[in-house]
């Protein structure tokens, strides 16, 4: 079994990262206002101190790329979300101090490089303080090619079909092992596999792609039940175990300076990709993951079951979408 140790390491970093969270959101989800205007709260800030830590102390020469970094919360006026953030992490890290902590967040501050992993504490803030889905995500890639990635779903239901099912779900995937999930708070993993399922699945916060167009091509490609909207990167893992089609993020239509961070595709790509899908960008191009901590030589997104691509990347073509 290759990376082994990596995996083993990702799954207890992520999953301690995800009982973090869904403990603050039980308690504190007030969010702060990052300098993009975009939402963080003390759950990102204890989930990225926590996976840090442990990659670093496990990995201690492999780079890591988070979505956060400790800048705000070294700011003197911040001092009383420091110590919620430190409380937060010491119920997982017990000797946790405000200089560690603020440390370990800053471990994620590396450089993309030959081998390095991407770390999204908590992808989809929005969805975290709606109380709807969310995701801690992390993946390695060796040579510009993702290896291993490991993302907890807290509030995904294992089965979105049962009512009865399980809420919290562990997606791992093994570059050429295939992907499984998993009962987040323990259980055994299952194999799961794309399929022909007839729906889309797209984002709950619609300026983040291009619903008309992306439903429109949907429609033309046979998907016809009404798209499931979903926060985070769950949306891969439904796509993977085969309860959505197809997942389209054609945001460069709308937003043609938007550039997507690698940490918010990378565990989903291979996820979709070991349990049979296919993902690139909308003109067919693998995603890039040496360029930066932005998709800077891709554009737009579309994950797929891998029967349905060629169709879609053709309806995008016929609609002169792209040339
Ligand atoms: P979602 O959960 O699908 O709404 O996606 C959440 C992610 O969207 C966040 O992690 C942001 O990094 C990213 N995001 C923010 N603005 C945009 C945008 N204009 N287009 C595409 N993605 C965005
Ligand atoms: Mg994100």
């Amino acid at each position: 079994m290759a990376y082994e140790l990596e995996k083993q390491t990702a799954i207890a970093a992520v999953t301690a990262a995800a009982t973090l969270c869904e403990q603050v959101r039980q308690t504190r989800t007030a969010a702060i206002e990052k300098q993009d205007r975009s939402p963080v709260t003390i759950a990102d800030f204890a989930a990225q101190a926590v996976v840090c830590r442990a990659i670093a102390a496990a990995f201690p020469q492999d780079a890591i790329v988070g979505e956060e970094n400790a800048d705000l919360l070294r700011q003197p006026q911040l001092r009383a979300e420091l110590a919620q953030v430190v409380e937060t992490v010491q119920a997982i890290v017990p000797s946790a101090d405000p200089e560690a902590v603020l440390g370990w967040i800053d471990r994620g501050k590396g450089q993309v490089g030959g081998r390095y992993w991407t770390l999204d504490p908590i992808d989809g803030t929005k969805g975290f303080l709606r109380g709807d889905q969310y995701a801690i995500a992390l993946a390695l890639i060796e040579a510009g090619e993702i290896k291993l990635g490991v993302m907890a779903c807290p509030a995904l239901p294992l089965d979105l079909t049962d009512p009865n099912s399980a809420i919290g779900t562990l997606f791992v995937a093994v570059r050429g092992e295939g992907a499984v999930q998993m009962p987040l708070h323990g259980g055994e993993a299952r194999p799961i596999r794309v399929a022909s399922a007839d729906r889309l699945i797209e984002s709950v916060e619609l300026d983040r792609g291009n619903p008309d167009l992306q439903r429109q091509v949907a429609k033309r490609v046979g998907l016809t039940a009404p798209p499931l909207p979903m926060d985070s990167l769950a949306k891969y893992g439904v796509v993977a175990r085969g309860q959505a089609a197809l997942y389209l993020r054609l945001s460069w239509t709308t937003a043609p300076d938007y550039r997507e961070n690698i940490w918010d595709h990378a565990v989903g790509a291979i996820v979709v990709e070991e349990a049979g899908g296919r993902v690139s960008d909308m003109y067919g191009k693998a995603l890039d993951f040496s360029a930066g901590a932005k998709l800077l030589n891709n554009r737009g997104i579309i994950a797929s079951n891998g029967a349905l691509h060629d169709a879609v990347l053709s309806v995008l073509r016929d609609q002169a979408v792209i040339s």
